[in-house]
């Protein structure tokens, strides 16, 4: 057994990562996820999305550490973080690296996206323009190599001009997948697993993880 700790308080990141990584059945993964109430304090004041990722594994480092009974109980492999965003093209990358606080720190989704559609119709090139992506830059701490690996992905779409859709999370309901024609909100969780930045990233980590566990 593989005991990965994903380095993330977002049950809807943690939700999707569980259900991409499942896919991949011949490995035999334990990932943990700790709350909110764990208060793990990260402080993500970065320049680059690779940069975001590698502070979040140093936060649940140093929680680790804060709490060796925690983490001798827990037994970790690995750890894994990601950091995303939604950059559009009519804004020149905005949101981007502000994604999670473009309204504000603290921001809830319903005003980041309330933000993003009130700037997208203040600029005329928006009006023809409505290319979007989401990125995912995901991070893996091997415990073994104290080592830092970067995995990426992206998933390619159009900004709606209204929401639509109730599931999945965050920038959902404006983001049109243009392989359904519908927003990521109007979509099955399977269906987004299958296609999005972050089954994309974590592909490619499951690959690596698999390497690595195999000259444990
Ligand atoms: P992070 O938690 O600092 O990486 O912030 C990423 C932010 O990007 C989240 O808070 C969401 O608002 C947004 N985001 C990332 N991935 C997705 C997604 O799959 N759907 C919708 N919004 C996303």
């Amino acid at each position: 057994m593989v005991n990965i700790l994903i380095a993330t308080g977002n049950a809807h990141k943690f939700q999707e990562i569980e259900a991409i990584m499942g896919k991949f059945a011949d490995l035999s993964l334990n990932l943990i996820y700790l709350d909110k109430s764990y208060n793990v304090k990260i402080v993500e004041d970065r320049e680059t999305y690779k940069e975001n990722a590698k502070v979040k594994i140093e936060g649940y480092l140093k929680f680790l550490e804060e709490n060796p009974e925690l983490r001798a109980e827990l037994n970790i492999d690995f750890i894994i973080s990601e950091d995303s965003g939604l950059e559009v093209e009519c804004l020149e990358g905005e949101p981007g690296l502000f994604t999670a606080r473009y309204a504000g720190e603290n921001a809830s989704d319903e005003e980041n996206i309330e933000k993003l559609l009130r700037n997208m119709t203040l600029k005329k090139e928006c009006t023809e323009n409505r290319s979007a992506r989401f990125v995912c830059h995901a991070c893996i701490y091997d415990f073994k190599k104290n080592s830092f690996d970067y995995f990426y992905g992206e998933l390619k779409g159009l900004i709606a001009g209204e929401i639509s859709g109730t599931k999945g999370f965050g920038y959902d309901p404006v983001f049109i997948v243009p392989q359904f024609n519908k927003t990521a909100a109007q979509i099955d969780a399977k269906e987004k697993n299958a296609i999005s930045h972050r089954a994309a990233a974590f592909g490619k980590v499951a690959e690596a993880i698999k390497k690595k566990s195999s000259q444990f």
